[in-house]
């Protein structure tokens, strides 16, 4: 399947094909276009989240996948959400895509759009470094909400603030392609949600 990825930078695009591939069972391929949240760039992420939605059908894709890691906002998403949930990014960002429009379009045949959220709770390195069977001694849900927990999160993953993309790429991916997709939806809520659109 061909989705329109959405994402922080190119080393999220490669873990979250990966991690969508495995637990669809299917080969991901992403679009030619690349779409970037740049980083830090929520209110632009909320304006251009409707504008790749809508993409996704023109281009004749399967869908889109949405994801901004969740930065420390509040409160953190929750399955007795409804989709108006002040503060909270996945409702906001999945308000604000609107996929209800293009999931009302004719399709001629083609199987429905998927849309996909994730917001990484606090950053997609907690989700890795959980994988990974770091032990956060319980502050694995807050490190990273402020700057200097997420910079210890990356020297927690990359052995360094700044990773140039070659790092970045050669400690990320191993841990997505390897990981137990079940393990870690049970000790991370973030990506228990992520998990359960794609069951
Ligand atoms: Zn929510």
């Amino acid at each position: 399947m061909k989705l329109a990825f959405c994402v922080e930078d190119d080393t999220d695009e490669e873990v979250f094909r990966v991690l969508v591939s495995k637990a669809l069972g299917t080969e991901v391929v992403p679009s030619e276009t690349q779409y970037r949240f740049a980083r830090g760039g929520w209110t632009n992420a909320l304006r251009l989240a409707p504008i790749i939605a809508k993409d996704a059908y023109h281009k004749g894709l399967d869908g889109a996948l949405f994801a901004i890691d969740n930065d420390g906002a509040a409160p953190t998403h929750s399955v007795t959400h409804n989709d108006a949930a002040k503060g909270c990014r996945l409702c906001e960002l999945r308000t604000a895509a609107r996929i209800h429009e293009p999931l009302s379009w004719p399709r001629q045949g083609l199987p429905a759009l998927r849309y996909l959220f994730a917001v990484p709770v606090q950053t997609l390195e907690t989700w890795l470094l959980l994988a990974r069977g770091h032990d956060f001694k319980g502050e694995s849900e807050t490190l990273g909400r402020d700057q200097p927990g997420r910079a210890k999160l990356k020297r927690l993953l990359y052995g360094m603030e700044h990773p140039d993309r070659d790092t970045m790429r050669s400690a990320a991916l191993p841990i997505a392609e390897s990981l137990d997709v079940n393990a870690l939806a049970e000790v991370s809520p973030s990506f228990a949600d992520f998990f359960s659109q794609l069951r």
